[in-house]
């Protein structure tokens, strides 16, 4: 049951910041539809979730068609040439891991007169299948694309490799929440770290996650 879920979601979001000492009203949930239809998004709706993510282009435009007044969220990875089509729908892009894309994202703005709020994704865990930028790439990145006046950077986000024991996804997250600390600038406030999923949310906002990606948690 999806209200049972919720739930018990909330309950650990709380005990997960109280173990760090903060407060459970700075993490914001995006609920992941990608592998759920229009009524479940409905009934999330109803409960009170507000944030959603989509990790497809095209699978989400009929959802966001039918539910335009919700927040949407890009959440993967997107190929320049769909710029144009994610620019005016999401509320917050999580994924943008590359220079051509972010050149792609200025260009749209441009044309069509809208920013585009941005995270940078970083691949902290080294893992060769994970998009994202190095680590040591993210400086010259943020100096780059400081010139790009349609992007407004938010944050960062990353993705930790699935671990049997979810402990072990830690030091991903902690590198992100380091280089939030390190990175941020009077040209950046990275404010935002994006990270955490169904098995390792709890993990990600003792480090810091400000706002956390669930899909199987919420909808089986
Ligand atoms: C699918 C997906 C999620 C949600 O995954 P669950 O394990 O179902 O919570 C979060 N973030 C990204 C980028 C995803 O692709």
């Amino acid at each position: 049951m999806l209200a049972d879920n919720h739930k018990k979601l909330l309950e650990n979001i709380e005990a997960a910041a109280d173990r760090a000492g903060r407060d459970p009203q700075d993490i914001q949930l995006v609920a992941v539809t990608k592998y759920v239809g229009l009524n479940e998004i409905k009934e999330a709706a109803k409960v009170g979730i507000k944030d959603f993510g989509e990790n497809r282009v095209q699978e989400a435009n009929e959802k966001i068609k039918q539910f335009p007044e919700l927040k949407w969220h890009f959440i993967g990875h997107l190929q320049s040439n769909k710029a144009k089509d994610v620019l005016p729908c999401y509320t917050l892009i999580h994924s943008l891991d590359r220079l051509s894309l972010a050149k792609a994202l200025q260009r749209c703005g441009e044309r069509f007169d809208l920013k585009a709020n941005v995270l940078v994704q970083v691949n902290t865990s080294g893992e060769e299948s994970k998009f994202g930028l190095a680590p040591d790439e993210l400086p010259r990145f943020l100096e780059i694309i400081k010139n790009y006046d349609r992007l407004k950077v938010k944050g960062l986000m990353t993705m930790a490799p699935f671990y049997d024991n979810p402990e072990e996804t830690r030091p991903c997250f902690r590198e992100l929440c380091r280089l939030r600390d390190q990175y941020s600038s009077t040209d950046y406030n990275l404010e935002h770290l994006s990270m955490g999923m169904t098995n390792d949310y709890m993990v990600a906002i003792e480090e810091g996650a400000t706002i956390i990606r669930v899909g199987s948690a919420l909808f089986g």
